[in-house]
């Protein structure tokens, strides 16, 4: 495809983590029975009247200072006109003219991509259309009302790896952030993406195609490679792009139209004239800096210069703000940094199952985090016996120093010991050290095993190994 060039320009909307909606005190809990966080306001009612979330303005204001963004002093509501089930009001409550944010960029691999803008709006219900056969569909309002944040890139980007990889930081800058959980299977984050290619060299744009319908990062990749390929192949062929919107069917994994430019909607926005314009002060704005603190990206450079921890490492700590919080609290008392980073990302983490991470930190305070990884690291207990430990510490809440002396848990380093121990195991399982001397090195991992089960993990692994080496 040497002698074109593709563009894209992606539209995000993000659900925002507050516990209201937007402009009523309904909950906006994800997975509650259908139709029951509703009420008067957000199904539209007549004779109701919003009231405006500040909450929802803070994570938007968040958000543009993360990104660089002009914040406006005054911003207003819209009222966007639509007549479609998932829509109670016949009209969705939403931005226009003049948007929360302009402007602004995100980095991706050092290149800038341009924000336009980013407004607030309010969330539709949800159509949930029956079995094959059955001629109707349900309608959830409970997503009714939930606010969300529309991003609108420039048309900055040039391949479809680049727009995964924008996403991707996109998804991790709102979550530290903690504007979003960005979880894209609960429909949190969606994304509708623009696709247009050219003639290398040329300064006019194509003509544009919009994808909708992909559910994962990965499907926005897929898809807008697959439109990438049917553009160009038109093009070579002679023939014209239309510009249309097209859905992205991911069993298929390609794209079917959906509408022409002349389905396209006019949505007769206009001023709501229920909701006073917003008034946004440099004291608000001071506030919700203060409260960001270090920007996300001077966070990553500074924690690689100063920690020295590989990029992988940095990234999944820097997922969510209280893992690199906790891990800096914990780099004051300890400074093996390495191995930190590798008990968070390794056991702490596996510990999770469901559970939410502030409740394993509050439980696992730095205190007692780092008396146990001291142990690890003198060779006082193995590693084996230091998960035991971390899941002891859950259940009574003691200190790991004391949970080791009361079980009697340190690491046994005596020879002979380790010795006597070996040669239980050989005589007890002959089939298994004849298998291994056949030549079945699988075999080793289970004698091993059987070495740490009569010792309860307190002896080091790569010894007992040497040790059986020899043995047999
Ligand atoms: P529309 O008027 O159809 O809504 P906009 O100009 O508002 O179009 O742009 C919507 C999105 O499409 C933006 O993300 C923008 O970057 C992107 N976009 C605009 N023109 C093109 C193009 N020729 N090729 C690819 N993306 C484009
Ligand atoms: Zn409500
Ligand atoms: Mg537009």
């Amino acid at each position: 495809m040497g002698e074109y060039e593709v563009v894209i320009g992606l539209e995000v909307h993000v659900e925002l983590s507050t516990c209201s909606k937007m402009f009523c005190p309904c909950s906006t809990e994800f997975g509650a029975s259908p139709n029951t966080n509703i009420c008067p306001i957000c199904i539209g009612m007549p004779g109701t009247l919003p009231v405006i979330n500040e909450k929802a303005i803070e994570c938007a204001v968040k958000t543009g200072i993360a990104f660089n963004s002009d914040i406006a002093r005054t911003c207003r509501f819209a009222r966007k006109n639509y007549f479609y089930p998932d829509l109670p009001k016949n009209y969705q409550i939403s931005q226009y003219e003049q948007p929360i944010i302009k402007g602004g960029y995100l980095k991706v691999r050092d290149k800038k991509i341009n924000l336009t803008r980013i407004h607030l709006e309010e969330d539709a219900g949800k159509l949930i259309h029956s079995e094959e056969g059955e001629n109707f569909s349900y309608i959830d309002y409970n997503r009714g009302g939930i606010p969300l944040i529309e991003i609108v890139t420039q048309p900055d980007i040039t391949s479809p790896e680049e727009g995964e990889e924008f996403l991707l930081k996109l998804k991790q800058t709102l979550k530290y952030l903690e504007v979003s959980d960005c979880n894209m299977e609960e429909g949190s984050l969606r994304c509708d993406a623009n696709i247009s290619v050219r003639k290398k060299g040329d300064e006019k744009f194509g003509v544009k195609v919009e994808i909708k319908n992909m559910n994962s990062f990965k499907a926005v990749r897929k898809a807008l490679s697959y439109e990438q390929k049917r553009q160009i192949s038109i093009l070579n062929r002679g023939g014209k792009i239309q510009q249309e919107t097209r859905l992205w069917d991911d069993k298929l994994q390609k794209t079917e139209i959906m509408r022409t430019k002349e389905e396209a909607h006019d949505y007769r926005y206009f001023p709501d004239p229920d909701l006073l314009p917003v008034e946004i002060d440099d004291e608000f704005i001071n506030k919700v800096k203060e409260e960001i603190g270090e920007l996300p990206d001077d966070r990553k450079e500074r924690i690689k210069v100063q920690y020295g921890l590989p990029t992988y490492d940095i990234d999944v700590l820097m997922s969510e703000k209280i893992i690199i919080d906790y891990f800096e609290e914990c780099s004051k008392i300890f400074k093996n940094y390495k191995l930190i980073s590798n008990w968070i990302m390794g056991e702490i983490m596996s510990l999770l199952k469901g559970k939410e991470i502030k409740f394993l930190f509050e439980k696992i305070p730095p205190e007692k985090f780092i008396d146990l990884l001291k142990m690890v690291e003198e060779g006082k207990i193995t590693s084996t016996v230091g998960k035991n430990v971390l899941k002891e510490i859950l259940k009574t809440g003691k200190f790991p120093s004391e949970i080791v002396k009361e079980k009697g848990l340190l690491q046994i380093g005596d020879e002979e010991f380790i010795e006597n121990i070996v040669k239980q195991v050989i005589d007890e399982n002959q089939k298994a050290v004849d298998d291994y001397k056949k030549g079945k090195e699988k075999v080793m991992a289970f004698l091993i095993g059987q070495v740490m089960k009569k010792t309860k993990g307190k002896v080091n692994s790569e010894i007992v190994e040497k040790t059986i080496k020899k043995l047999i």
